[in-house]
């Protein structure tokens, strides 16, 4: 057996340390079932040094002019820059991303997060006028203190950087805890900050899992504020833990987007909606995954999507190429292949893939890319996130159907419309019950920012809304604008 690579110490207070106790983890290839590295689980002592540290670096680190923080961030940027080949290689070990795919979008949306933080916090104001009816109130921004990051596996550093950069800039200090699933991507970032030279405990990082750490930040007395990704179960959780310390708690959960494809959708608008539900082998919480087409066009949509997934690769995340990798895990496979299980049972059509691996593969996390049709709003797998490639196809006749069946969901994260119909388009983007609404393909802007609503969570992560969510503001009367 090949020797693991060693990730079993923790960085905390501007070094890197051996954890309180011995407590290892075997960090899973998905494309292979084998190990690969080894971290360790830390535990209450880890998480209270952790903490100490991010305790006592707060007033320093808060008081640094903005400027200076900012240098420190453009310093990260240059280092993250030159080791993003890494960090997208650990990426695609640690949780099976495709390597360009890994080094364009999963470490690459690292960089951009980074830069587009950059931007913002140049413009960004920190103490502001109210209005003209009211001369001498302010409004100030100011940091919120010790700030816990608790992180998901599936976009590891896009999730990191859209935490770590704008809670930094902000001026609070922070603790990370990434997934324990996916962690290596984790450490190689906190090589980068460490050569990066912030001053020591501004930013610290124990691994563990959420009932260990994520659980002891949560609660934790001198933790401030926790940022969390991951599923809805977790988030209630961590909420729940925070309540008797009465923390700011910022919730980024699942998805169960749907994309309404009109008759008069663009020729691109099925391939284009399929691919994306497979993109990343489904593991994205605004993955589209319940197409919902008009009936004039429902059949031809359903021959595409077929050719979609009878055309979408599985192959190793190692191998070069545009395929998509394996899931995760073993236990996220069995849970996506009891869905798709269920959707069979339930009676919706299986157009293409089905349960099993996929031919002439025998081990790794693989999923075969699989679409139904005839799925009706009530049917477990239009209503669960399946968090794999499958792409679930539902009917409608008319726009207030289609708007029905779009939010009768718990979830709220992203929604998507296809229609050449501008005013149906605004009709829709105000009407759907939302974080983001997304039209014919085009992204959100640089500069937007990320999150949801209901259970999918109702933090804002990017954009100078991104940067607000690690502070407070407090308001100001009586300023004295000419003693500034
Ligand atoms: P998860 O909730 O199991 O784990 C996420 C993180 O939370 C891990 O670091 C884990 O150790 C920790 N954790 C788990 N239970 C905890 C607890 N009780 N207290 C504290 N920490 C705890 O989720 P996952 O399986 O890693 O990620 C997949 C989920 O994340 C999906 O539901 C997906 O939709 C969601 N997600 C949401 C977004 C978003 O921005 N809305 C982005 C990516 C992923």
């Amino acid at each position: 057996m090949t020797e693991l690579a060693d990730y079993r110490k923790f960085y905390i207070d501007g070094a890197w340390v051996e954890p309180a106790q011995a407590s290892d983890l075997e960090v899973i290839d998905p494309s292979n079932e084998e190990p690969f590295a080894v971290i360790s689980l830390g535990a209450q002592a880890d998480t209270d040094r952790a903490v100490a540290a991010a305790k006592a670096a707060f007033p320093a680190w808060a008081a640094t002019p903005p400027a200076e923080r900012l240098a420190h961030v453009e310093r990260i940027l240059k280092i993250y820059q030159k080791r993003s080949n890494d960090i997208g290689d650990a990426i695609t070990s640690e949780m099976g991303a495709p390597t360009s795919m890994s080094r364009e979008d999963q470490a690459g949306s690292g960089s951009f997060h980074i830069e587009t933080f950059v931007d913002e916090f140049r413009k960004f104001e920190f103490i502001r006028p109210l209005g003209d009816h009211a001369p001498t109130s302010m409004v100030a921004w100011e940091p919120i203190g010790v700030v816990g990051l608790i992180t998901p596996w599936n976009w590891p550093m896009n999730q990191v950087t859209l935490k770590v950069i704008p809670a930094l800039l902000a001026g609070n200090t922070v603790v990370l805890k990434p997934s324990e699933i996916a962690p290596i991507s984790s450490m190689v970032f906190a090589e980068v900050i460490d050569e990066a030279g912030l001053p020591k405990g501004v930013f610290n990082l124990v691994n563990g899992d959420g009932a260990g750490v994520g659980t002891q930040l949560s609660t934790h007395p001198d933790v401030d504020m926790i940022s969390f990704t991951g599923s809805t179960r977790a988030g209630i959780a961590i909420t729940k833990a925070a309540a008797d310390s009465v923390k700011k708690v910022a919730l980024e959960l699942g998805g169960k987007g749907a994309n309404i494809v009109f008759a008069d959708a663009d020729d691109k608008a099925v391939k284009r909606g399929a691919r994306h539900c497979f993109y990343n082998s489904g593991q994205s919480c605004n993955a589209p995954t319940r197409m919902l087409v008009e009936r004039s066009a429902y059949e031809a949509a359903i021959e595409t999507a077929r050719e979609v997934a009878e055309k979408t690769a599985v192959a190793s995340a190692h191998d070069e190429g545009a395929h998509i990798g394996p899931v995760v895990s073993k236990q996220q496979w069995d849970k996506i292949q009891g869905l798709i299980q269920a959707g069979i049972d339930e009676g919706a059509r299986l157009v293409a893939g089905g349960p099993g691996l996929p031919e002439g593969v025998n081990r790794g996390y693989f999923v075969r890319p699989t679409v139904f049709a005839d799925v009706t709003p009530d049917m477990t797998i239009a209503t669960q996130e399946i968090f794999g490639p499958v792409l679930s196809i539902i009917p409608f006749d008319t726009e207030e159907e289609a708007l029905e069946i779009a939010n009768d969901t718990i979830y709220g994260l992203t929604n998507y419309v296809q229609t050449q119909d501008g005013k149906r388009r605004n009709r829709l983007a105000r009407a759907l019950k939302s974080g983001m609404v997304e039209t014919n393909g085009v992204g959100r802007g640089r500069g937007a920012a990320f999150g949801g609503v209901k259970a999918s969570g109702r933090a804002r992560e990017g954009g100078v809304w991104g940067i607000e969510e690690f502070m407070d503001s407090k308001q100001i009367s009586g300023w004295d604008a000419d003693a500034e």
